[in-house]
């Protein structure tokens, strides 16, 4: 791009690229969907990020979900300054983890028992051999372009990550293993019927809204649906809130949908940016695990302090009242890009779910994976790299969700939208 020149942010994903599988520590990263060379970042306040050279960006990545109060926001970096004078790790119960286990199940009361973790992976990887273990079975079912972090059961059709390098499935999973996961197509109740009622499933796992194929809503009643067919099947019913929880509505997809999981997994906004996750649910299924039951699950930094902290400050800052505030914005937002877009005369559709949002380019409606596979692929690639070069960072993937954080202000989105016409104009030719 810059020809001879080597800037920072190239000299340290030259070293980096000796030192880590593609130069990085988790695959999307790499930019292996939209091509080119990630840039190093280097700081970040608000909605914006910095890279090594200096160059600002409006991010809507942030941190893939969790940033929910904007980048070094003041209360979260207090309360870490505070509680960090104190320790950084015990490995014995902490005050801190029962208050935040208190503000989550407060505000989704269904969740009457939990257990943290540092990942969301791990979260969700727990959830199965809890699963399993309620209900003697040991086949799952799962929706192609659903993501649940990289246990050996979840990377069948697995959406974004593995859908951008095209593996579909990965190496290294054990046949015997992979069997045990079928896939449905989202929205497809018939699908989920069919496998249901040949195959004993343990469990049925779904993003709620899925954000690791793009962002992709449930039709009405399909929820609802596979928790008549979790009941009359019985399977559990398990909601990946990993990406949804407190960002598609307050209460998350049992306030937004209706419908009441019987195990859940949280992670990303639940430790405002430090490594937490959890997974809960019904009391008599988490009393299985141990020790109160033999279901083997554990974590040294489980519940750390510092991560709780960031945790507590983010989900105190979140109110009803700021939460409806940054969903009002996200819609502002992306309004605002379908009349770009219809401007420019280009196949789009976009929606939002509280702070969550998302837009392929396709004429839509976009209600699985498949369908999101068919949108322009590299108009989106000409468009991201465009966006960057003016100073907005979107997910380096067609196939992921965007976010908005509460320091994105209206002055934040103006700016946005006249930065993402200039993109788009440049991308379509
Ligand atoms: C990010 C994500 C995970 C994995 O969480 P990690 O903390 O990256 O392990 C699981 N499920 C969903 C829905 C996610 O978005």
């Amino acid at each position: 791009m810059t020809g001879v020149m080597t800037t920072e942010s190239q000299a340290i994903m030259a070293r980096a690229r000796q030192l880590f599988p593609g130069g990085v520590n988790s695959p999307v990263r790499a930019f292996g969907g939209v091509g080119g060379e990630p840039f190093v970042v280097q700081r970040g306040e608000g909605p914006y990020i910095w890279d090594a050279d200096g160059n600002r960006y409006i991010d809507y990545v942030l941190s893939w979900g969790p940033l929910v109060l904007g980048h070094a926001a003041p209360v979260v970096l207090d309360a870490l300054h505070d509680v960090m004078q104190r320790g950084t790790s015990f490995g014995i119960p902490t005050g801190l983890e029962v208050q935040l286990a208190e503000l989550i199940v407060q505000r989704m009361p269904h969740i009457e028992m939990l257990r943290f973790t540092s990942s969301g992976t791990e979260a969700a990887m727990s959830i199965a051999r809890v699963a399993r273990a309620a209900t003697g079975r040991d086949a799952i079912l799962k929706f192609d372009g659903c993501y649940h972090g990289h246990a050996d059961s979840f990377l069948v059709k697995a959406g974004s990550g593995v859908a951008t390098l095209n593996l579909p499935n990965s190496p290294g999973v054990p046949a015997v293993l992979a069997a045990l996961t079928y896939t449905a197509p989202f929205n497809d109740l018939e699908a989920v019927r069919a496998v249901a009622m040949q195959v004993p499933l343990a469990a049925i796992l779904i993003e709620p809204i899925i954000g690791n194929a793009g962002f992709i809503e449930p039709l009405p009643g399909f929820l609802a649906g596979l928790r008549q067919i979790a009941d009359e099947t019985g399977a559990l019913l398990v909601f990946d809130e990993v990406m949804t929880g407190f960002r598609i509505a307050y209460g998350g997809a049992v306030e937004r949908f209706g419908v009441t999981p019987d195990l859940t997994a949280f992670g990303k906004v639940i430790g405002g940016g430090l490594p937490v996750a959890a997974y809960g649910g019904r009391r008599d299924l988490m009393q299985q695990v141990a020790p109160s039951g033999s279901v083997y699950q554990a974590g040294t930094l489980s519940g750390n302090p510092l991560a709780m902290a960031g945790g507590l400050a983010t989900l105190t800052s979140l109110t009803p009242e700021l939460h409806a505030i940054i969903s009002r914005r996200t819609s502002t937002l992306v309004q605002g890009l379908r009349d770009v877009m219809q401007k420019a005369d280009v196949p789009f559709s976009a929606s939002s779910a509280g702070s969550m949002w998302g837009f392929f380019f396709h004429p839509g409606p976009v209600t699985n994976f498949a369908e999101a596979r068919q949108s322009d692929v590299p108009l989106f690639n000409r468009f991201f790299h465009a966006a960057r070069e003016r100073g907005v960072y979107l997910a380096p993937s067609a196939f992921e969700a965007a976010f908005m954080s509460a320091a994105h202000g209206d002055d934040v989105i103006t700016d946005t939208l006249e930065r993402l016409s200039d993109a788009i104009r440049v991308a379509k030719s």
